[in-house]
């Protein structure tokens, strides 16, 4: 089995199942991670090793089972992603796409018109695009709530 290098420093992530939500924040946060929404144990490590990611779980026994998963501990995103904070260093947030996993890309504003209010097209100058599902996405109201808990789990 190939090992990936230090966690903090090429780090892939698979959420498993229960943890959704931690996955869409984690994509926020800019790491890259996969959700996998099967519920058997077996093919998320098969998954895992394959791709070269870590595994997320709330099952003490899968991670007891295999040294290369990392138990979530909390039930509350916010402890879990103070974890998370723990492990890696967030140093690129609101680079990947919370919803497909994707690297956003900037786009130019003019390509954008058509997929925005125009409330938002109107206050606002820069866009970045997900390349894979289309979805654009901008420094809005939701951005500081993002940005305040990164501050929170950084501290
Ligand atoms: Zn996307």
């Amino acid at each position: 089995m190939k090992r990936e290098g230090s966690i903090r420093k090429s780090p892939r992530f698979i959420c498993d199942f229960m943890l959704g939500r931690l996955a869409k924040w984690m994509r926020l946060l800019g790491l890259d991670t996969m959700y996998y929404r099967n519920t058997n144990g077996k093919t998320i490590i098969h998954h895992s090793r394959k791709e070269g990611r870590r595994i997320l779980t709330r099952s003490k026994i899968l991670a007891d089972k295999y040294n290369d998963v990392i138990l979530i501990e909390s039930e509350h995103i916010m402890d879990q992603l103070k974890q998370i904070a723990n492990l890696v260093d967030i140093e690129s947030p609101f680079s990947r796409c919370p919803v497909c996993n994707t690297e956003t890309k900037d786009v130019k504003k003019e390509t954008i018109k058509e997929d925005v209010p125009p409330y938002v097209f109107e206050i606002h100058n820069d866009f970045k695009r997900c390349p894979e599902c289309g979805r654009v996405f901008w420094r809005g109201t939701h951005y500081k709530e993002i940005e305040k808990v990164i501050n929170e789990i950084k501290s």
